[in-house]
């Protein structure tokens, strides 16, 4: 696996890569890898002949400055991993080099960008899209790869890259889950052991809500998920929305896609997770 530091370098090597109709797939990442981040590489790799996998702890999309720095590093374990994946190339930019020029930060994600992610964390959306439309620029990977584990980004993402104009599809890509119904999360490192088993009800309180479609509505439903969640976290939101707007339903019949959204401190550790409730 070659690394790269400037942008400048990997972006000369892609261009001769593209000349000779190379396939480039491109998966972003903060570090501290875990499966979940090499089902996505996997799938780059099954799907394209060159995999681009960068780990950019993006500062622009920290609205607190503490989850920033208590935010884990594990480079050295990072590398091995991609390694064991086969991961071509890793891209590693400092905050200088891809901010090199000040960022555009207005955009207008309409209903994408107003629940949620980006009520409790402000300016958050902003910094993600920002940093994918450098990448973008910088890499202009054939296919790119995202996780339904955030689907709100994925959304965002899937907006930015229809404003841009840009060629790259992006693929959205299931969530994977420990065997007790966690998502895997980098989040996950600053756990402890004993946190692991009790962070699962959040994933216990999303199936159930499948279960009670439709003796309660969503917004009952939402009300007893955040109730239930208060015994063990500071839950953010627990709330019912349609797939494709985002928008909060309080009806059934509102929506053909609902999905359920959760987002909760465990002890300092914020966890967010998402499901469709009608799969
Ligand atoms: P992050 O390093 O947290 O920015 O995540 C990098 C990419 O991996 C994002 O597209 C995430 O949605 C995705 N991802 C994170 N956790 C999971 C998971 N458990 N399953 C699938 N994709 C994930």
């Amino acid at each position: 696996m070659r690394q790269y530091n400037s942008s400048k370098e990997i972006q000369t090597d892609l261009m001769k890569l593209r000349k000779r109709s190379t396939s480039i797939g491109f998966v972003p990442t903060m570090g501290a890898l875990h499966e979940g981040h090499l089902a996505l590489i996997r799938k780059a790799k099954a799907e394209n002949q060159r995999v681009v996998c960068s780990i950019f702890v993006n500062p622009l999309q920290f609205n607190r400055q503490e989850d920033l720095t208590t935010y884990p590093n594990r480079m050295k374990e990072d590398k091995k991993m991609l390694e064991s994946v086969d991961c071509d190339y890793l891209f590693t930019p400092s905050k200088e080099d891809l901010y090199e020029e000040e960022p555009a930060m207005n955009f207008n994600f309409g209903s994408l960008g107003v629940g949620m992610e980006a009520e409790y964390r402000p300016g958050h959306f902003e910094g993600v899209a920002a940093v994918i439309d450098r990448f973008l620029d910088i890499l202009e990977p054939d296919r790119a790869y995202f996780g339904e584990k955030d689907f709100q980004q994925l959304a965002i993402v899937r907006w930015l890259v229809d404003q841009k104009g840009a060629d790259t599809k992006i693929v959205g890509c299931k969530t994977e889950r420990f065997p007790n119904g966690l998502a895997m999360s980098s989040r996950n490192y600053n756990l402890q052991p004993n946190e692991f088993e009790q962070a699962s009800e959040i994933y216990r309180l999303m199936q159930y809500c499948k279960t009670q479609i439709p003796k309660m509505s969503p917004k009952e439903l939402s009300a007893y998920g955040l109730e239930k969640l208060q015994d063990n976290f500071e839950p953010e939101y627990f709330t019912i929305v349609d797939e494709d707007t985002l928008k909060p339903i309080e009806k059934w019949s509102e929506s053909a896609k609902p999905r359920v959204f959760v987002a909760a401190y465990l002890s300092s550790v914020r966890l967010i997770d998402n499901m469709s409730l009608i799969d």
